[in-house]
């Protein structure tokens, strides 16, 4: 069976086709620049990418061009449109879902009625889904929920402590994000140490531009940095990340900031960006911190603080830890932030193999613990789209 990706974001589309038989991409690329002029690219292993302008004035527009081009008698990598068994989507936020579903009615219904928690992501997924159904009729759409990994976490970590009826009424609580990502990684890391996840204390980073760490005890989610948005926990490229809250009252009233300012300042000012004044991508901040730049220096103090902050925390949380996992573009791709952040976790059991963790190329799998350390310390590239596939073709088989 082929299943198709879909992550549609405000104004793009990414999507990804793949053989189930195989567990193999057999075509990926993005539609971007919808409902401004629109761009397409098409990648196939073992052939030149294509990439071509072409108006896309709406999301239908842009699934309508991918379908046509994944049939096209040159480009495609499908004799017919019908060999597509089923569709994912990518949700961040499934609100109170609990798990990946197959999406009727009801289900539409009440991700659209969550739109107000996730203002960003839910009205183009929403849409990407709208389209295919139009499109692809009877197939199965399947929704993946970012948030899901977190449905079973205990209430004490999902419940703030601010009056009950907030949770009650407006739902105010820790969903958690990069579920997809945290799931994938603890399923292959698993797999790589031939246990089941029942067995193992584990706790999965995903660094990247947006950042979170979560804590999986015995396969289960016991916490998890990211909370009603994310916005908190670790400091990110442009995101502050936790704060004391009053600091966001005392500014507006300071400086007589609307929300919308406000708002801002915390999720595009702040972050790697915000303290450095340089950039909000590691890798210029380092380059400056090489350089002696000290507040380059600081932005990246402030995340290693962070980062082993919550590991510690979630250690304890966990009574334990056998597991450390890296992912994201900055876990995957940044030894030297992974050797900062290991070389301050000794006292948990962490003891990495500077070498073979400097010189594991980019994006590659590394199992970078020394023989006998009582942590596995692994660095594993993360796919989400592989693991919405494979939830889609669970349930379109089902
Ligand atoms: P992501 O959001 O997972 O795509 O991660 C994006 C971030 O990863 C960028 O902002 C960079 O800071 C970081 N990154 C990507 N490649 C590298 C690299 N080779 N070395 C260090 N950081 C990297």
């Amino acid at each position: 069976m082929k299943i198709l990706v879909i992550n549609a974001g405000s104004s793009s589309l990414k999507y990804q086709v793949f053989d189930m038989d195989t567990g193999a991409v057999i075509a990926k690329g993005l539609c971007d620049r919808i409902g401004v002029d629109g761009v397409v690219t098409l990648k196939r292993p073992g052939k030149d990418p294509y990439k071509a302008n072409v108006p896309l004035g709406t999301h239908d527009d842009a699934i309508a061009l991918v379908l046509k081009l994944l049939v096209d008698p040159e480009l495609g990598v499908l004799a017919d449109i019908s060999e597509i068994g089923a569709v994912g989507h990518r949700f961040a936020h499934g609100g109170e879902l609990k798990e990946s579903t197959i999406l009727g009615e009801k289900e539409k219904a009440y991700l659209a009625s969550i739109v107000g928690i996730n203002p960003l992501h839910g009205p183009p997924a929403l849409k990407g889904l709208d389209a295919c159904e139009k499109l692809l009729p009877g197939i199965p759409q399947v929704g993946v929920f970012d948030t899901s990994f977190y449905s079973r976490m205990p209430a004490s970590s999902y419940v703030y402590a601010l009056p009950y009826e907030y949770y009650e009424t407006y739902k105010i609580r820790r969903y958690g994000f990069h579920g997809t990502s945290h799931r994938y990684v603890s399923m292959k890391a698993a797999e790589y140490l031939q246990k089941d996840l029942s067995e193992l204390k584990m706790i999965t980073c995903h660094l990247g531009n947006g950042s979170s760490i979560s804590a999986i005890d015995g396969g289960v989610c016991v916490d998890t940095s990211m909370g009603f948005t994310p916005q908190e926990g670790l400091p990110m490229g442009t995101r502050s990340g936790t704060i004391d809250p009053t600091i966001v009252t005392y500014l507006m009233k300071q400086l007589s900031l609307t929300p919308d300012e406000m708002d801002d300042i915390l999720n595009r000012k702040s972050g790697l960006l915000g303290v450095s004044g340089i950039s909000p991508d590691c890798r210029e901040v380092m380059i400056a911190e090489k350089e002696g730049n000290e507040r380059a220096h600081l932005a990246m103090e402030i995340l290693y603080h962070n980062i082993v902050k919550i590991i510690g925390a979630y250690a304890a949380e966990m009574d334990g830890l056998d597991v450390l996992v890296f992912t994201a573009g900055i876990g995957e791709n940044d030894a030297v932030v992974r050797s900062e952040i290991c070389r301050r976790l000794g006292f948990l059991g962490v003891e990495i193999d500077d070498e073979k963790n400097l010189s594991t190329p980019r994006g590659q799998f590394c199992d970078m613990s020394v023989p006998g350390a009582a942590v596995t310390t692994l660095s594993l590239p993360t796919d989400e789209e592989y693991m919405i596939a494979l939830d889609t073709y669970r349930l379109a088989q089902a």
